[in-house]
């Protein structure tokens, strides 16, 4: 893998092959953005750059026996942890503390990724601190963020942060493309991450969480308060399936949004009808983030459901003067 690879961050790109030009290698790097812009992908890729054994013009050569078992995940000096469940714990940091510090095997850095960093408990994250305070010589942690806000100051503080950005439609376009689809639907719906798109492509129920999530939006004006909360009973029995279904309503409406203000024509489909206006589609959009607020913060889910879908008819009833 080179650089040249990893489309759409230019920026990120610049500031990891300038660091490396200049000798200027931090100890710690932050690589921020959302999910499924190419993180993970550009760590990989820093990790062949730092232990190659014949760069070129700031890129891996992606020959070398170094690159080759990087990229194959068989490096003895590439150490990658993830969450357990919901969260990094301070055992898996306590276990890498312990490795930080042993010499390189073979390579000339140890490099480190921590996947979903944002993640980790407030014990794990202070044990990182103690680490990246005595930074352990030749070892180079790459800290993989989707949410800045929920790391503590102290260790966003020691780290180089590396931003990366949604990534621009025709760049998201020419990764689809590269795998044969031309999906305008899912295009819209991955909204600037080719993660996402890519797991649309696989999902095998792709189409039928589109027809719920519309299903959901297009029956609310006629439904009645038993039926509302059996929408909701529904959703919170499958919390993977409750998430990508709001964030498809979501999609949907910002799309009928759009399509209600320039007067085009919907991408995702035709599928929402007249009934919904641009009031309706910004408040939809209010509530359904507001609901991802708490679910997120672990407030009780099926509540969350029943106050969403409640305000929805509402939303319905009150803009069009039905009687509620
Ligand atoms: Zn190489």
């Amino acid at each position: 893998m080179t650089f040249h690879e990893l489309k759409g961050q230019n920026r990120a790109v610049k500031i990891l092959k300038s660091g490396v030009h200049a000798g200027r290698i931090a100890h710690a790097y932050m690589f921020c953005g959302p999910e499924g812009v190419g993180k993970k992908k550009a760590a990989l890729i820093f990790a062949q750059l730092l232990n190659c054994k014949s760069p070129q013009e700031g890129e891996p050569c992606d020959k070398c026996i170094a690159c080759q078992k990087i990229k194959h995940y068989t490096h003895p000096d590439l150490l990658e942890i993830e969450p357990e469940g919901t969260s990094i714990k301070i055992a898996q940091i306590r276990d890498l503390q312990e490795r930080a510090y042993y010499k390189c095997y073979e390579g000339k850095f140890k490099v480190i990724i921590i996947n979903d960093a944002h993640l980790m408990t407030m014990e794990a994250a202070n044990c990182l601190l103690k680490i990246l305070e005595e930074p352990p010589l030749g070892t180079i942690f790459i800290l993989l963020v989707q949410d800045i806000a929920k790391l503590p100051i102290t260790i966003v503080s020691r780290c180089q942060y590396v931003p990366f950005n949604y990534l621009a439609q025709e760049v998201l376009e020419e990764i689809l493309a590269e795998t044969g689809v031309e999906d305008k639907t899912i295009l819209a719906l991955s909204q600037g991450s080719a993660g996402k798109a890519l797991e649309f492509i696989k999902e095998q129920e792709y189409y039928s969480i589109i027809n719920d999530a519309n299903n959901i939006i297009e029956s609310l004006p006629a439904a009645g308060y038993k039926e509302i909360l059996a929408y909701a009973e529904r959703l919170e029995k499958n919390r993977d399936m409750m998430e990508v279904t709001l964030e498809t309503m979501l999609n949907i409406l910002r799309d009928k949004l759009i399509s209600l203000i320039t007067g085009k024509e919907p991408v995702i489909a035709n599928l929402v009808g007249e009934r919904i206006s641009i009031p309706i589609c910004l408040k939809f959009i209010q509530e359904i983030n507001k609901c991802f607020y708490y679910l997120k913060n672990k407030c009780n889910a099926r509540l969350a459901l029943d106050v969403l879908f409640i305000n929805l008819r509402s939303i319905y009833s009150t803009e069009r003067g039905d009687s509620p």
